[in-house]
């Protein structure tokens, strides 16, 4: 029998929706000899990842630490502990991800009620309160919808949150070290994120933080948590011997993925959490003016509009197929086509973390204009003259 050869695997530039590119010395993090889950020299890293993800997160919450999964696992966490069967839950939809909130809860036995407003929008508090109807045990939404390009305020979401007399629960999977976030200022009670988009790591782990009000919910309830692997009350018995008889095994973490988050976190650090927002908004500002000047359009208004991930409307006649083949053949490049409603009508080019460069900016902008005009659109004015000029002093 034949076995395969090890593997070769090509190095992209990842300019989608995420994974983004990941910095070197997080990979060489990730190939540390692996230890124990219960090493005291890993529970040093545990501790250190945890002070470090409170910062980047913009919060004091005790309970802010990585899941083990993706992004939706994260989401999955959240609902599940904070929801009890029959519980009413308000979710904010203008995108794949609030769809998918909604789809979670649903499963849990939540009562869902949607407020729905077109993708590429955001919530204003009189879109969430028309569509509410009582008290509701959570409020949820998504402050980047990576599906759409879309930003959302939080502030007048707090609000009817407040008003409903419930707690809010915010996706940050896009916008957690991309953004500066502050969690508590906000008045956000639980939020989860994931690995591999603005934090620059691979996929495999689920940050999320309960507000000490979540923390009591959880406390309060009625029935154990449906699912054994994210009950939180036993996760955090491992992450702070919360049980009394020092770190308690629950399940294997992911040794590995945590050296790579730790190294991850301490970049951000290292760069300045005001230093990294505005250098994804720079870059961001640059494209747009690269993709503008070329005669594309976006999908979102600049008001509303995402730094890590801008949304282009794919032209009249031409391939979304085409270009995106192109793009990686050629250049081995990768940017991410439409989901939903949006697919085959929508590029979506994601500049996150690492990925966040004027180096991308340049080439992608020169990348797409040659695969347009292969296609033989009629591409309008110079990116590259119009990147260059938004990052002239
Ligand atoms: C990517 C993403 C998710 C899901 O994360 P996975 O890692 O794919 O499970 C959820 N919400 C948003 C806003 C995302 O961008």
């Amino acid at each position: 029998m034949n076995h395969p050869a090890p593997l070769e695997t090509p190095t992209r530039i990842l300019l989608g929706p995420g994974p983004s590119d990941v910095a070197p010395s997080v990979l060489r993090a990730l190939a540390a000899p692996t230890i124990g889950h219960l090493d005291p020299a890993f529970l040093e890293v545990m501790d250190q990842v945890c002070a470090m993800l409170r910062e980047v997160f913009g919060t004091e919450n005790r309970l802010t630490i990585p899941m083990s999964g993706t992004g939706s696992a994260g989401m999955e966490t959240c609902l599940v502990n904070l929801l009890e069967p029959g519980d009413r839950i308000l979710v904010a939809i203008n995108g794949v991800f609030g769809t998918r909130m909604a789809e979670v809860a649903r499963r849990l036995g939540a009562q869902v009620t949607e407020a729905h407003v077109e993708w590429g929008r955001t919530f204003r508090a009189e879109d969430l309160r028309s569509a509410a109807e009582g008290e509701y045990a959570v409020v949820a939404a998504v402050h980047a919808e990576t599906s759409t390009g879309a930003l959302q305020d939080l502030a007048p979401l707090r609000e009817v949150a407040s008003e409903v007399g419930a707690l809010l629960l915010v996706d940050c999977v896009t916008s957690l070290g991309g953004y500066r976030l502050a969690l508590d200022e906000w008045g956000v009670d639980a939020a989860y994120s994931g690995t591999q988009k603005c934090l620059s790591c691979p996929p495999g782990l689920a940050p999320i933080s309960f507000s000490s009000r979540a923390c009591d919910r959880l406390a309060a309830r009625k029935q154990p948590v449906q699912s054994w692997y994210l009950d939180l009350s036993m996760i955090a018995e491992y992450w702070f011997a919360d049980g009394g008889g020092g770190r308690a095994y629950h399940h294997t973490a992911p040794i590995n993925m945590l050296f790579g988050l730790h190294e991850a976190l301490r970049l951000v650090l290292e760069e300045g959490l005001e230093e990294r927002a505005a250098r994804h908004a720079r870059n961001a500002a640059a494209l747009v003016a690269g993709l503008e000047a070329m005669g594309l359009e976006l999908r979102v208004s600049p008001s509303e509009r995402l730094a890590p991930l801008t949304a282009v409307a794919i032209p009249d006649g031409v391939d979304d197929g085409k270009v995106r083949r192109h793009l990686l053949e050629r250049y081995g490049m990768e940017i991410g086509g439409g989901l939903g409603p949006m697919q085959g009508n929508t590029w979506r080019i994601g500049l996150m973390g690492a990925g966040s460069t004027r180096r991308n900016v340049t080439l992608c902008l020169a990348a797409l204009r040659e695969a347009l005009e292969a296609q033989e659109w009629a591409v309008g004015g110079d990116p590259l003259a119009a990147a260059a000029a938004a990052y002239a002093p």
